[in-house]
């Protein structure tokens, strides 16, 4: 439905205010469906509504591609930026995390996930320590997760305090040589000042590296007062969605993001131990929107932004301007597409490199990841100016993208080559090129 308003926009030039007025209605209406809270709603149309008008459309794209990717882009910025935030275990051993929020939202469970992942995934010794002392039973469930993910969990000892049972956990942390403490808080129906005050004390005793707080992403527009109210009364540091596994649409991580500035860092996906993964606004952001049309304008729109960055190296190329800069933007897209067949299209003059071609594409692609690595590894003037690379510099390039010197030289008699082709083909003109390259 939206993306057909998206392409109703058929008109070229600046985006005008009528343009991207109802293709806000749209987006305006899909958000509140992703239960994304209204005040958040209102403030993020209105930021892109002014970031859209008169928001220049390239000749090849659609102004519906263009304003899906500044609706989509605007909305991934929202969620904290393309890419996962990971835990911050920055910190002496045992690093502290508090898991706190409301009863039933997911903090023992995910407690277990996060204990399984460290322990697993980055090999830390992790210990469990359940400071719920509200339902005898919210001890033993933590036990029982403890034993399933393999990790150790605090001996159960009644008649304790949560600051008590908290500071014998970082106790035993040290004792027994543990890198992280897990601790899993009580939680209310509701939020109160009794449920705060707790978690502050065990705050103040602990002083953790990471205070997650849990939030039901079925709760919707609920998850937002909840997160102001706990950033505001004990502080966050992050937070994680549970129950994404739903058919919740995720838009309660930009209402959250927006209102307490705490990145959401996991998102909960089953009941399952191994049922976490990291949060990325890319994906959440598709999901708000609610679109798979949009994801495809969005795409197509990125296509052809590609492409015109394709044409504007070309141009350098002709112009003998050509420098590693360039050839790494070439080999971005190359990487994106993942396929030599494609690849030729963009890059003009890389017909010749009969060893590139005549390997297999896989092989292909892994020499261009390569020489990404070693492009990134050199500073802006050796990018500008490759004859600048002597030994002592390649050797430094070569520790810095984990190659060897050699793999340096190759790459740059490459570059060489390409550049003395293309000072060739300036030469011979358009009509030599196109013969040169179908020859
Ligand atoms: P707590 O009261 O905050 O400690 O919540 P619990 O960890 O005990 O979880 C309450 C219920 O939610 C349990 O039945 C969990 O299995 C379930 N649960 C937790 N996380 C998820 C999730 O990501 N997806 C689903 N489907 N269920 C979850
Ligand atoms: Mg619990």
């Amino acid at each position: 439905k939206m993306s057909g308003v998206f392409e109703g926009l058929s008109k070229r030039g600046k985006l005008s205010e009528d343009d991207v007025a109802e293709a806000m209605r749209e987006v305006r209406l899909a958000m509140l469906d992703a239960d994304v809270a209204l005040p958040v709603v209102r403030d993020f149309v209105n930021k892109v509504r002014e970031r859209a008008v008169g928001h220049e459309v390239l000749e090849s794209i659609s102004p519906g591609q263009a304003v899906a990717k500044i609706v989509n882009d605007a909305l991934i910025d929202a969620l904290g930026g393309a890419g996962a935030v990971p835990l911050d275990l920055n910190a002496p051993a045992p690093v502290p995390i508090l898991m706190v929020g409301l009863q039933g939202s997911g903090k023992t469970t995910t407690s277990g996930k996060i204990a399984l992942r460290l322990s697993q995934r980055d090999r830390r010794k992790v210990l469990l320590a359940s400071l719920d002392v509200q339902r005898p039973a919210a001890q033993l469930q933590l036990q029982q997760l403890a034993e399933r993910a393999g990790v150790g969990s605090l001996p159960i000892v009644s008649g304790e305090g949560p600051v008590q049972i908290a500071r014998r956990a970082l106790d035993v942390g040290r004792r027994e040589g543990y890198d992280v403490v897990i601790l899993d808080t009580a939680g209310r129906l509701s939020i109160d000042e009794a449920l705060m005050q707790e978690v502050r004390d065990v705050r103040e005793a602990t002083r953790p590296v990471e205070t997650l707080l849990v939030v039901d992403a079925m709760t919707g527009q609920d998850a937002v007062n909840t997160a102001q109210r706990f950033n505001e009364a004990v502080g966050i540091t992050g937070v994680v969605m549970s129950r994404m596994d739903g058919d919740a649409r995720g838009g309660a991580a930009l209402s959250m993001r927006a209102v307490t500035g705490a990145p959401i860092k996991l998102v909960g996906t089953g009941e399952k131990l191994e049922a976490l993964e990291e949060f990325y606004p890319e994906r959440v952001a598709g999901r708000i929107l609610g679109l798979g049309d949009i994801a495809g304008l969005v795409e197509r729109a990125s296509e052809t932004l590609d492409h015109e960055e394709g044409e504007r190296v070309a141009k350098k190329m002709m112009a003998g301007k050509f420098d590693l800069d360039d050839y790494a933007s070439q080999l971005r897209q190359i990487n994106k597409m993942g396929s030599i067949s494609g690849i030729m299209g963009m890059l003009p003059g890389m017909g010749k490199m009969k060893d590139i071609l005549e390997s297999k594409d896989a092989d292909a692609v892994a020499i261009f990841r390569k020489h990404q690595a070693i492009i990134s590894s050199m500073t802006k003037d050796e990018r500008k100016t490759p004859a600048i690379l002597k030994a002592s510099r390649k050797k430094r390039i070569a520790a810095g993208s984990g190659t060897t010197v050699q793999d340096v030289n190759k790459l740059l008699k490459q570059f060489d080559d390409m550049s003395t082709m293309m000072k060739r083909i300036n030469k011979m003109g358009l009509g030599g090129m196109k013969k040169m390259l179908s020859g």
